[in-house]
């Protein structure tokens, strides 16, 4: 086997500021300090609580210079995402986003060797701004995509979602980046059901077909980041086990104009890296 190199892991960045979680999205965050993207960002934010302590807070900025290829920590072979037909059941919509979520007796299941258990699909939701500049939580180099996708599963370790959520591990969320392009085909169906929730203020049945899969990159671009961190919502809980999938899907703008029109944006800005280490299967997966 090739000899492993590993990057230098312990320097910490000034990406943005801090706090950070993972749930429906609401349209506000805590943010301390300026950060480019920050003119874009709503300010006046609730202080978080909770199991905050500020240092492994969500998103953040992932450089190319603090990043550790770890490709025993980080094997994409290892990732299973079991996810079972019919287990999203509905589409809200409310001041911060949409948010699908699963039925009471939802087997879906996302595992991987960066993981210590495994994690049941509790929700998932996305993050996006008024424009394609900008709009995803985590940024790569610096800069960010156009939208974000969260996949949120609890450790089935802790009896429910909320019990999940006050443990340093309780959660796992799957990102994946939009960038804003060509029409995507396999997100329509989410996007016309989004489009009713919006349009009628009421919850919509998800799609009987509709898997997950259709949702994130092919299989061989399926690069990822992991880090520990948190919410990017209130309670911004620092529960979270981050694997940010580096390959962005396209969406087009006028898919993302249905987003748009429930909240024009709903991402936080990056918070400090602090004393964490992000590892990635490939150094290479973070230049883009
Ligand atoms: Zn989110």
């Amino acid at each position: 086997m090739a000899p492993r190199k590993r990057r230098l892991c312990v320097e910490k960045r000034t990406a943005g500021k801090g706090g950070g979680s993972d749930q429906p999205p609401p349209s506000s965050s805590p943010s301390s300090s300026p950060s480019p993207r920050k003119s874009a960002r709503l300010s006046r934010l609730p202080l978080p609580s909770g199991n905050v302590t500020m240092k492994r807070q969500s998103p953040i900025d992932i450089r190319t210079e603090t990043v550790c290829e770890d490709k025993d920590h980080c094997q994409i072979e290892s990732v299973k995402i079991d996810y079972v037909v019919g287990d999203c059941k509905s589409v809200s919509c409310s001041a911060g986003g949409w948010k699908v979520q699963v039925g009471e007796n939802c087997s879906s299941f996302f595992a991987a060797r960066h993981l210590p258990a495994k994690f049941k699909l509790e929700q998932f939701h996305a993050h996006w701004s008024e424009d394609g500049t900008c709009g995803s939580e985590h940024t790569l180099n610096g800069k960010a995509l156009s939208g974000e996708v969260h996949f949120v599963f609890y450790n089935t370790t802790y009896g429910s979602f909320a019990d999940a959520l006050a443990k340093d591990d309780g959660l796992a969320v799957i990102g994946v980046f939009i960038k804003e392009g060509s029409h995507n085909a396999n997100y329509q169906p989410l996007v016309d059901v989004i489009r009713r929730a919006a349009e009628c203020g009421v919850e919509q049945e998800m799609p009987k077909d509709f898997h997950i899969r259709s949702l994130l990159p092919p299989l061989d671009e399926r690069d990822f980041v992991t880090y520990e961190g948190s919410l990017t919502t209130p309670p911004y809980s620092e529960a979270v086990i981050w694997t940010v999938l580096t390959h962005p899907v396209q969406v087009s703008a006028e898919q993302l104009n249905v987003f748009r029109k429930i909240v024009s944006k709903n991402y936080r800005d990056c918070q400090d890296l602090c004393d964490r280490r992000v590892r990635v299967t490939r150094a290479a997966a973070v230049a883009h």
